[in-house]
């Protein structure tokens, strides 16, 4: 069985720190992650907000960035899912899609997946128009007009990527104002390109084999609209991942693992960092901070123990 002495789980911005301080302080660590370095964060077009970069830097160039540095301290990567995981007398058991790791201390750095908005037709054509992620999925609607739904930072910064490859995006935002930052909607308001559906709902995603547009409530006037875009990008909210972990630790109500100001878990060994966390800032910055105190406080558990 792989062994280790800390494990971080997820290696986005949060968990590329914590097995970077993990391993620079002289532990064997592993980043355990499902699918690529980055997160949310390699995801993202562009980021301005990350200290250190006076001119904004590629989410996807972070990402590799923050993986090189932390495998030169000697962290491993191990491109598995964890699936479950239990306590044993040396600390934990992981399962994993690779086989089970053995380990003393947990960082559980997961993150969130994007929530769904609920309306009818959504699933069936996810994939098929309607998508999550701009970056990976922009580029399949140049010239065409696509919809983005959504209110804050991460709705609005990424109708602006879309900006620049479709020929206009719809915003539709329930209420009739946005919870974004006032600079983002400074510069959406300069596009010419980009058109606003304010206390707007989505009622359905309409289409057979692929989305062919939405039908769109005005809730001031109570009337509904056909709304023709060839793809819908949903930025209405995230679910924590801790399908795996949450039959050990304490979540509160919207399933964000609680922890406490050293960013221990209920259980002695395991701490959390990042988005999957009760946070009140979902963002890289926050995640690098977290993800540093987490590790180090994961040493001193480990130093404790000695
Ligand atoms: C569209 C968009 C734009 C954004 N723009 C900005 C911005 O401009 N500035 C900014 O600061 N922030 C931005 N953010 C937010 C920022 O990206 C996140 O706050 C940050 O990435 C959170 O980092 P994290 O490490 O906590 O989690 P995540 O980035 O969510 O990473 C979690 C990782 O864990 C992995 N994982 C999940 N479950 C498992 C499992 N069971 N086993 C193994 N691996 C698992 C995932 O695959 C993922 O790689 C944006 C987010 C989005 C979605």
């Amino acid at each position: 069985m792989k062994q280790t002495e800390i494990l971080a789980v997820g290696a986005g911005p949060a968990g590329l720190t914590a097995g970077m301080y993990a391993a620079r302080s002289g532990h064997k660590a592993i980043i355990l992650e499902k699918s690529f370095a980055g997160g949310q964060m390699a995801l993202t077009s562009e980021v301005e907000n990350y200290p250190g970069f006076s001119e904004p830097v590629g989410g996807m160039l972070l990402a590799q960035t923050m993986e090189q540095q932390a495998t030169r301290f000697g962290c491993e990567m191990l491109n598995a899912e964890a699936t479950g995981i239990a306590t044993t007398a040396a600390g934990f058991e992981v399962a994993t899609t690779a086989g089970p790791v053995s380990t003393a201390a947990v960082v559980v750095c997961s993150g969130v997946k994007p929530k769904e908005l609920g309306a009818p037709g959504e699933t069936e054509l996810t994939g098929r128009g309607v998508s999550y992620c701009a970056v990976c999925d922009g580029p399949l609607f140049k010239g065409k007009e696509v919809a983005v739904i959504g209110g804050g930072d991460s709705a609005l910064d990424e109708a602006l990527y879309l900006s620049n490859i479709v020929a206009r995006v719809h915003v539709i935002h329930r209420r009739d104002e946005f919870r974004a930052c006032k600079f983002a909607q400074q510069r959406l308001r300069e596009r010419s390109n980009i058109d606003y559906h304010l206390s707007c709902l989505v009622q359905s995603f309409d289409g057979t084999q692929r989305l062919a547009g939405l039908t769109v409530k005005n809730l001031k006037d109570g009337s509904n609209y056909s709304l023709p875009v060839a793809g819908a990008f949903v930025y209405v909210g995230w679910l924590p991942n801790t399908g795996w972990c949450s039959n050990l630790l304490e979540l509160d109500d919207s399933g964000n693992i609680k922890t406490d100001d050293r960013l221990r878990t209920n259980v002695p060994g395991i701490f959390a960092a990042g988005d999957v966390r009760n946070t009140h800032l979902r963002q890289v910055a926050t995640a690098v901070g977290d993800g540093a105190l987490a590790a180090m406080s994961a040493h001193d558990f480990l130093i404790g123990k000695r």
